[in-house]
């Protein structure tokens, strides 16, 4: 039976949103587009003392930036299976949990903290894994060691109590998971971890799996950080009746420093001067601020090519993808199962493909508030040309002042090496000769331009080779730009010879 495709990002709002967690979201969305099915956003904030106000907010606001649109949840519309935030559906659980105590697949623990310690210390001491298991637990205060009117006592009397899984002491747990294939972890290897506290709430084990269940989940598409619990997660399907339902697996690849050693970190950005977060984050307990993507002038549509890249690729050479492509391209089994590297680099080469296809019109709306405060006044035809000529020429839209200020601005400086290597003898006299057929003809463009320029140069017998450069300098003060002959039809007959006329009495000449 073919199962309607539904998946879940469910973070926890602990924090700003890595881009790793975005790639995640992504890859759920893509998956559930792609299969003509349901992506939902669920809050799991079960651990309130985790809880940071404002990240909610935060990962909502980054997911619509990026373009990562749900079907239903926290931030995007209730549907069917609302509450989507788990502290708010925290009357749900005590039933799984009370199901699971019934059928002896769980128990009441009553250690305390003290308590916890003293036998971590014992069994590190004894050179044993530290681990409240199927061993340990029997020499702990917990309902299987306890007499049980002991149990119903301190329960009764409202003494702090967890409820802990009760695993097997040696047994294979084997799952599929969609990316690695098959997994076998022994439970001799696992603890009895907690799933409720007293205070009603679940831990995000058992919630997570309630909810995967009641939201009728079909793929559970996750951080390679979660492949240790999935198998408990597997034992609580089982546990509970779901295994005929229990979703697919899925963990995706962790996403690496740039050098490849270890995991992509928040440090790494502030080492290497690159964005680790889709929107800068203040962080509220400290005031620190961590930079953004969008606030580092990255583009969203090319911030979600980038992602989709770290750890997939489409098994072709094709890079650029417009979300509908990646929709149609993705699956996960060319989702890779090691690591991916970070390289930023190539995030600002994405970057700058996106930003030479965007429409010359639309860049010209960004440079058009940088001509306007600088108190400069040109057409916004002219601006639009300008953003033409120069988009090549740039990764980010927000250096396109800096670029094209020469458009705007006569030049009144220029690059000193270029003259010291170029000028000569002859230069004043090719300079002359060239304003002299500029303002003898009576038309101006590109081609004209040219024409007279070689003119110039053959009348002294100078060559294009030592005089290009030159010209460049003279007309924009730097050594590099967009084609020469278009980008002094642009700037205009006058203003080609007035710059001209100003750089022949003005440049130092060596
Ligand atoms: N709340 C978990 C997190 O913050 C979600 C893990 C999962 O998707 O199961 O990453």
């Amino acid at each position: 039976m073919d199962r309607r495709v539904r998946v879940r990002f469910a973070p926890s709002p602990t924090g700003a949103l890595h881009i790793g967690g975005v790639r995640t979201a992504l890859y759920n969305y893509l998956f559930a587009k792609k299969h003509g099915g349901d992506f939902l956003i669920r809050i799991e904030d079960t651990d309130q003392n985790r809880y940071v106000p404002g990240a909610e907010e935060y990962i909502i606001e980054a997911l619509k930036w990026v373009g990562i649109i749900a079907d239903e949840g926290i931030g995007f519309g209730d549907g069917p299976h609302a509450p989507y935030r788990q502290s708010e559906r925290k009357p749900i659980y005590l039933q799984y949990v009370t199901q699971l105590l019934d059928a002896g697949f769980a128990y009441y623990a009553f250690d305390t903290a003290e308590e916890l310690d003293a036998m971590r210390e014992r069994l590190k001491a004894s050179n044993v894994d530290s681990k409240y298991d199927a061993i340990t637990r029997m020499a702990m205060k917990n309902s299987l060691t306890l007499p049980e009117d002991e149990v119903k006592r301190r329960l009764d009397a409202g003494e702090p109590y967890v409820v802990r899984i009760k695993l097997p002491k040696k047994e294979d747990v084997k799952f599929h998971d969609e990316i690695r294939g098959w997994v076998n972890i022994n439970t001799a290897q696992m603890d009895d971890k907690v799933l409720f506290k007293s205070d009603g709430m679940p831990t995000y084990h058992l919630a997570n799996v309630v909810d995967d269940y009641l939201m009728n989940i079909s793929h559970v598409i996750r951080g390679e950080e979660w492949l240790p619990s999935a198998p408990l997660h597997v034992l609580l399907y089982r546990y509970l009746g779901w295994e005929e339902v229990m979703p697919k697996f899925a963990h995706l690849p962790l996403l690496l420093k740039p050098e490849g050693n270890g995991k992509l970190s928040k440090r790494d950005g502030d080492r290497l001067g690159f964005p680790v977060f889709p929107l800068e984050w203040k962080d509220p307990a400290t005031g620190e601020v961590c930079s953004g993507y969008r606030e580092s002038g990255y583009l969203p549509e090319a911030v979600m090519n980038l992602l989709a890249f770290l750890g997939w690729n489409p098994g072709t050479t094709q890079e650029i993808f417009s979300r509908e492509e990646l929709v149609q391209a993705f699956t996960l089994d060319r989702v890779s199962k090691s690591g991916a590297k970070f390289d930023q680099n190539k995030a600002k080469w994405f970057n700058q493909q996106y930003v030479r296809h965007t429409p010359d019109n639309v860049l010209a709306e960004s440079l058009k508030k940088d001509v306007l405060a600088h108190n400069l006044n040109f057409s916004d035809e002219y601006i639009t040309k300008v953003c033409g000529l120069i988009k090549e020429k740039i990764s980010f839209i927000k250096e396109l002042w800096e670029i094209a200020v020469y458009f705007f601005v006569e030049p009144t400086t220029y690059d000193e090496a270029v003259i010291a290597k170029r000028w000569n003898d002859k230069s004043s006299l090719v300079l002359e000769d060239l304003i002299q057929l500029v303002r003898s003809n009576e038309a101006f463009d590109a081609t004209l331009f040219e024409a007279s320029y070689i003119e110039a140069l053959s009348k002294n017998e100078v060559s294009n080779k030592d005089f290009l450069q030159l010209l460049r300098v003279c007309l924009s003060g730097v050594a590099g730009g967009p084609p020469i002959f278009e980008m002094a039809a642009l700037l205009g007959k006058e203003v080609t010879i007035a710059r001209l006329q100003y750089a022949l009495s003005n440049i130092n000449k060596p």
